[in-house]
């Protein structure tokens, strides 16, 4: 049976209180349950009550946190929702494409699914935190859908695919992989650590960044890096450092035994 408490929906700073219940609503009929709010504007609401109907249970359940970061910390695999494609592109999935993955990846990793303000969608930081971005094929004349909206077509189709793996088993990666997925929280530190490194050797110039930690972010969104992998890349940034600290140790001393000389 697929767990539908593996797979989350955030709304990042939501204006409207309705949109936060029409969600709940079309969440519960697709039968999700799992709701995070990143900083709503007008949360507890007597209009998001109106709009969710019999899904209040959601919206007294739902987790409220204060950045998109907090939201995914503990997901393995996050997709953000996005109308419009961005300066950087990024991997691409269509909203069948965002059901198989979340699917595939909820036997083992909390997975999360994200959608933007209602005004200006999710900005690039946003986006970046993001394994992939799916987009709703809509008429070109009027790509933008009610939240809301967006948020069902997005759930109905998680709901198709695990009524189709329920008929038919189908076995992904996931499933025998020996290692579980990096999750969020371990992934910001590592890119933390990245850029602390590219920067002592002098690689990377955080006054010049250009796009660098943003093409890192993209890289390892797309080999979905597993925890033994990421523990070996943080062991070689940790042994950079150490040797970098050793070098600088003995140039210190060469410095000192050169002025004694003198
Ligand atoms: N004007 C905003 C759209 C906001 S709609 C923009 O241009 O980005 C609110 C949210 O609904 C979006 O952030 C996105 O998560 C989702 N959404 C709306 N239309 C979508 C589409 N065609 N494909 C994917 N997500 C969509």
């Amino acid at each position: 049976m697929f767990d539908y408490s593996q797979v989350c929906v955030v709304l990042v700073n939501t204006s409207h209180p309705g949109n936060i219940g029409a969600t709940a609503r079309a969440m519960k009929n697709m039968g999700l349950s799992k709701l995070t709010l990143v900083q709503p504007e007008d949360f507890p609401s007597g209009v998001a009550v109106g709009r969710a109907v019999s899904a209040v249970d959601i919206l007294d359940n739902a987790r409220v946190v204060s950045s998109l970061q907090e939201a995914v910390a503990d997901c393995g695999l996050v997709i953000g929702a996005s109308a419009r494609s961005r300066k950087i592109p990024w991997p691409m999935v269509n909203p069948e494409q965002c059901a198989q993955k979340a699917v595939g990846e909820a036997s083992i990793n909390k997975v999360a699914l994200v959608f933007g303000r209602e005004d200006a969608g999710l900005n690039n930081e946003e986006l970046q935190q993001c394994h992939f971005h799916v987009q709703i094929p809509t008429d070109a004349n009027y790509s933008s859908l009610n939240l809301s909206a967006a948020v069902m077509v997005v759930c109905y189709e998680l709901r198709k695919a695990v009524l189709a793996l329920e008929s038919q088993p189908l076995v992904e990666e996931d499933e025998f992989w020996d290692q579980e997925k990096a999750n969020g929280e371990q992934v910001e530190h590592f890119y933390v650590h990245l850029e602390q490194v590219m920067t002592a050797i002098k690689f990377h110039d955080p006054k010049n960044p250009r796009q660098l930690m943003q093409r890192m972010r993209r890289l390892f969104s797309r080999i979905r890096i597993d925890v033994m992998e990421m523990n070996i890349l943080r062991g070689i940034l940790s042994n950079i450092e150490f040797r970098l600290e050793n070098e600088k140790k003995l140039q210190a001393q060469l410095r000192n035994r050169e002025t004694m000389d003198k």
